[in-house]
């Protein structure tokens, strides 16, 4: 008899998780399991879902592209698809990015803007300014370069060897101010630390790379906007290029297509995948400033990008893409938008007042509330039994240990997300 191929499931330890649910289709916000039961998808299936599942304008979209092209090599050549999607997000993106480099999914886009941090500097004959700054709590993908710019986690424990050095500087998380002091009389001291750095060190630093407004798998954690403005500014004055990791938030998530446009920050390199195609296909795409770009326009070879993925611009990725934006256009996507704000607010607000709760945040859509623990983060006991709890109720949500987050896809009802609300309530109820 052959031994069986099995797959072996992301984030998922075979002994101590519970067995894969089988799905056998899925429809706007539900999925439909092959034993018969329903459940809501409360967290847009890893936060890449937009306009509901199985949206059929997306996966008509898909099929017809289908019957045309599905994909080419995109060193020398291009395609219809794929220079739609340049012209679609040109409407929504800041007019200063000019150029879009595409890839595969969230960590590469942050890969690529790494490495373009790095090679504009080289190629201006600046070779020391190459480090780089990330922030406390900090999350930005798997591969080894968003690994490193990621902070120390669970997730990267093992492969410390493999992390390149990287400055960190203290995140604004106000629940657990990183200097000791409350939102309220604070003036952002938290951005001291980046400051200090680059008055000292400016010279040698290419970027600095932030999740905008929200660190997502962090814990859900919301910065105020003065955060992410002195952050910029800082970066204007020493030169130093900035990363705006929008792989979570872009496209609607906080209220606004882009978070950097709640704070009125225009980056100097915007990494981009999710939502992007709607959450149907795998994209990633990292958008610059024609500054950054024209340093790779050169008479020497050796400036080229010499970066390229096998299905980067995927002709069927850039249909759904371009199919979502479309959406965007065509129905009240924003309405939606400010329908799930205006919910999160007032549950977030009932929830605040339950003993249990130690602090709720919200930007937009993304709604979160982390929970008294002993042992807060990623770890905590608490995850396994909520989780499981939620799915028991027929609703998926995925605890980030102690901090339980919705982000919905949009199409979710009022009644619906109320109901997802209800039964947060009766865990935190149930099981502290
Ligand atoms: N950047 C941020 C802010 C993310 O939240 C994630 C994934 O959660 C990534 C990058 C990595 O994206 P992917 O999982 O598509 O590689």
């Amino acid at each position: 008899m052959t031994t069986p191929l099995r797959i072996w499931h992301p984030f998922t330890n075979a002994l101590l998780d519970p067995a894969p649910l089988h799905v056998a289709s899925a429809e706007g916000v539900y999925l439909h399991l092959t034993d018969g039961r329903r459940i809501l998808d409360a967290i847009s299936s890893w936060w890449v879902n937009l306009h509901g599942h199985a949206n059929p304008r997306i996966s008509s979209a898909v099929a017809e592209q289908s019957r045309k092209l599905e994909q080419v090599i995109l060193a020398g050549f291009t395609h219809d698809p794929a220079e739609e999607l340049a012209a679609r997000l040109r409407k929504w993106a800041p007019a200063q990015l000019t150029h879009m480099f595409l890839s595969d999914d969230g960590s590469t886009a942050v890969e690529v803007a790494l490495k373009l941090a790095v090679q504009h500097f080289q190629n201006l004959e600046r070779p020391e300014k190459h480090e780089i700054v990330a922030l406390a709590d900090g999350y930005h993908g798997d591969t080894a370069g968003a690994m490193s710019v990621s902070d120390s986690s669970p997730f990267t424990a093992p492969f410390e060897s493999m992390r390149y050095p990287v400055h960190r500087v203290h995140s604004a998380y106000c629940y657990r101010c990183p200097v000791g002091l409350k939102r309220e009389t604070c003036h952002i001291e938290c951005v001291q630390k980046l400051q200090d750095l680059l008055a000292e060190r400016g010279h040698k630093i290419a970027a600095v790379i932030v999740e905008p407004l929200l660190q997502g798998v962090g814990g859900m954690i919301v910065h105020p906007v003065e955060f992410l403005q002195k952050i910029r500014a800082l970066c204007t004055r020493h030169d130093v290029l900035l990363i705006a990791d929008e792989v979570l938030t872009g496209f609607g998530r906080t209220g606004k297509m882009f978070a950097c446009d709640l704070a009125n920050v225009v980056p100097d390199l915007m990494c981009l995948s999710k939502g992007i195609t709607g959450g149907f296909l795998t994209m990633g795409a990292t958008l610059c400033t024609d500054r950054v770009e024209s340093a790779f326009r050169s008479e020497n070879r050796m400036h080229t990008f010499h970066h390229g993925h096998s299905y980067t611009g995927n002709a069927l990725a850039c249909a759904a893409a371009n199919a979502s934006l479309q959406i965007f256009e065509d129905e009240p996507v924003f309405d939606r938008i400010a329908a799930i704000s205006r919910v999160n607010a007032d549950r977030l607000a009932d929830l605040r007042g339950m003993r249990q709760v130690g602090d709720t945040r919200q930007v937009g859509t993304i709604g979160a509330l982390e929970l008294r623990a002993d042992d807060p983060g990623y770890l905590s006991a608490l995850r396994p039994k909520l989780y499981d709890f939620f799915l028991r109720r027929g609703v998926l949500l995925r605890p980030l240990g102690n901090v339980i987050y919705v982000i919905p896809p949009y199409v979710i009802t009022r009644e619906e997300l109320h109901h997802v609300y209800d039964i947060i309530v009766e865990a935190i109820e149930a099981l502290l």
